[in-house]
């Protein structure tokens, strides 16, 4: 019984949003092992991390290679999201598991909401009405857009702050380090993309995540070969009609992504003559990836879609 009335206290949470019944934590609570917090993503994890330091005992839900519109919860990760103080989703209609496993877990976690106050994109395709796709009313792509995590940033030092008062001084200074760095990746990636002709920022993705992204740095996203979500398979149809796209525009890549499979973006770069260029967007890579970092994946990504799309071979 207590099980199902805590599942509809997160729920209540979650509708209401940002720090909504947050508080700090008892004083018992905050251990030597500090606020214990949850963590979607490890794009999330990551950038909550720079802020959290040592001051949080962070778990992350979902491990380097997971997408995260296939995402499922292990008993561990239900354990996790029982015990958590505050838990950091990207929010957007990403995380579609969340209310299922909030129910599921219990707990009295407070919900903080990395989309909130973002100005979120509509879905990547309006017709995507299928809730198991993975894609709903916006597009939730927000972390390809560095301003959108600078965002973040200031919200979890808010979040954290407010939950452990003790250690506010080092959140907020470490916040404010890690500002200044995602002000200088900014910075570089304009300046990279600045090296590539307007009239060649297309991107064809394996999926649309490059949303954000492309209104932030100024490209189109023209086609993907998942164009609803990586859960739903294109058709032939979708196929024909985005090699008819790449064709057209003479587009020189298909950008895939490490948490989905290549084999249709194989088959269009095939039967195009194009190049296939591999990303990170859902997950951050493995070590030695080059990729292993909120920064460096951003920094991969943009070396990668630079060099195969400003034209020189
Ligand atoms: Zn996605």
């Amino acid at each position: 019984m207590s099980r199902i009335q805590y599942g509809m206290v997160a729920l209540v949470i979650l509708s209401g949003l940002v720090l909504a019944g947050c508080g700090t934590a008892p004083a018992g609570q905050q251990s030597a092992t500090g606020v214990r917090v949850v963590a979607t993503t490890n794009i999330v994890g990551d950038v909550v991390a720079q802020v959290a330091g040592k001051d949080v005992q962070l778990t992350v839900l979902m491990g380097l290679g997971v997408d995260p519109h296939t995402y499922v919860a292990t008993p561990r990760d239900v354990a996790a999201v029982h015990d958590a103080q505050l838990i950091f989703v990207n929010g957007a209609g990403l995380e579609t598991f969340l209310e299922p496993l909030l129910q599921q877990a219990g707990g009295q976690a407070c919900l903080v909401d990395l989309s909130q106050g973002l100005d979120l994109l509509p879905a990547g395709h309006a017709e995507a009405e299928d809730e198991h796709a993975g894609e709903g009313e916006y597009d939730p792509h927000v972390w390809l857009s560095v301003p959108n995590v600078m965002r973040w940033v200031d919200t979890i030092a808010t979040a954290l702050s407010e939950a452990d008062p003790a250690h506010a001084e080092g959140y907020r200074s470490r916040a404010a380090a890690y500002r200044q760095e995602l002000e200088a990746l900014d910075a570089w990636i304009r300046q990279q993309v600045a090296g590539v002709p307007p009239e060649r920022r297309k991107l064809v993705t394996n999926h649309p995540a490059f949303g954000y992204f492309a209104r932030e740095y100024g490209f189109e996203q023209v086609g993907a070969v998942y164009p609803v979500s990586p859960a739903a398979e294109p058709s032939a149809q979708d196929i024909a009609a985005l090699e008819d796209v790449i064709r057209r525009l003479g587009v020189p890549a298909v950008f895939t992504e490490s948490t989905v499979n290549p084999k249709m973006a194989e088959q269009v770069a095939r039967d195009t003559g194009i190049r296939l260029v591999r990303l990170y967007t859902g997950s951050l890579g493995e070590p030695g990836s080059g990729a292993e970092t909120y920064i460096a994946m951003m920094r991969y990504n943009t070396r990668a879609i630079v060099d195969a799309l400003k034209g020189s071979e």
